[in-house]
C-alpha cells in the first residue's frame, strides 16, 4: 500500500493548485491514499503566507471532507493536518485539535524562540549561528513536543538542516533519545521527500536516523510535503528504497486518530 500523508493546499498561502488537482496527482501516481494535511492555524503569530488564519480551520475541515466523499470510489482521502509545536501557545493547540476527529496529525517543529528557522526569508539569523546547540535545541523540542502525546507523527524530523547548514557533533545519541520518546508516545516519523528540493539535497531524516529507528521499532510513514499537484509523491522511489534498505518491512497507515502497520510497498512511479 501507498499512501502520501503529507499535501498541503492553497489555503496556506505559499502553495498551488486546487484540492481537485491535488487528489488527481495522488490518483495519477498510483497512490492508495493520500493525506491532507496543511499547515494548522500557527497562534503564535499570523502569517497569512504561511498559514491559514484560526477563522478557516473549519472550512478547510469542510473541504477535505467533501473531497473524501467525492473521491471515496477511487482513492481514500485522509483527513490530517500538519500542527506546529510552540510551547508557550500549545493550550490552544490542544483545544483546537480536539475539535475534529483527524485521521492523524503530523507535528513540527519549525520556530525556536522567535525564529521560524525554516522560513526562506528568515536567513539572516543562520549568520553567527551556534549550530550545534541549534540542533540540539531543535531536537530536544521535537522531543518535547512527542511528549505532549498530542501528535501520531513527527513531521520532518532533522529540519534543522533545510539550508544545508550542519551539525559538527555526532547526532546519533542525539536521535536515539528522540526516538525514545517518539516510541514511548506510540508515534512514528515519516520520510519526507522535500528535503531533496531544497539546498540540503537530502530527504528528512537522514539515513542513520531511519536506520537507527527500525532497529529501535519505531514505525515509518511517508510524505512527500508536496506544495503543488507536481510534488505529491514526490520521489517516493527513493524514499521506498531508504525506508526498505533500512530494514522496515512495513509502514504506518492512519485512520480516526489509530496507526496500523502495512505492507511497504515496491513502488515504479508510472512517469519514470
Ligand atoms: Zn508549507
Ligand atoms: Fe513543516
Ligand atoms: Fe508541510
Ligand atoms: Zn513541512
Amino acid at each position: 500500500m501507498i499512501v502520501d500523508y503529507h499535501v498541503h493546499t492553497f489555503m496556506c498561502g505559499h502553495a498551488a493548485g486546487t484540492l481537485d488537482e491535488l487528489v488527481e496527482a495522488a490518483i495519477a501516481r498510483g497512490l492508495d491514499e493520500v493525506g491532507i494535511a496543511d499547515h494548522m492555524p500557527l497562534y503564535y503569530f499570523e502569517d497569512p503566507d504561511l498559514a491559514m488564519a484560526p477563522d478557516e480551520l473549519p472550512l478547510y475541515v469542510e473541504r477535505v471532507l467533501d473531497l473524501q466523499e467525492r473521491y471515496r470510489d477511487r482513492i481514500t482521502v485522509r483527513l490530517g493536518i500538519e500542527a506546529d509545536y510552540e510551547p508557550a501557545t500549545q493550550e490552544m493547540r490542544v483545544e483546537i485539535l480536539g475539535r475534529y476527529q483527524w485521521d492523524y496529525v503530523i507535528g513540527s517543529v519549525h520556530i525556536l524562540g522567535d525564529w521560524v528557522f525554516d522560513d526562506p526569508r528568515r536567513l539572516e539569523r543562520y549568520q553567527g549561528l551556534d549550530v550545534d546547540q541549534f540542533y540540539l535545541d531543535y531536537l530536544g523540542a521535537v522531543g518535547d513536543m512527542a511528549e505532549t502525546g498530542l501528535y501520531n507523527t513527527v513531521g520532518h524530523a532533522d529540519l534543522a538542516k533545510k539550508f544545508d547548514v550542519r551539525a559538527k557533533i555526532d547526532l546519533e545519541p542525539h536521535y536515539r533519545e528522540l526516538l525514545g520518546k517518539v516510541k514511548d508516545a506510540d508515534m512514528c516519523y515519516e520520510v519526507n521527500t522535500a528535503g531533496l528540493r531544497w539546498p540540503v539535497k537530502e530527504m528528512y531524516p537522514a539515513p542513520d536516523f531511519v536506520r537507527i529507528a527500525c532497529e529501535m521499532g519505531v514505525p515509518v510513514t511517508l510524505g512527500s510535503d508536496a506544495h503543488s499537484p507536481a510534488d505529491v509523491a514526490r520521489d517516493f522511489d527513493a524514499a521506498i528504497a531508504l525506508i526498505s534498505e533500512a530494514g522496515y518491512q512495513s509502514i504506518a497507515a492512519f485512520e480516526g486518530g489509530a496507526m496500523r502497520l502495512v505492507p511497504l510497498p515496491e513502488y515504479q512511479p508510472p512517469d519514470h
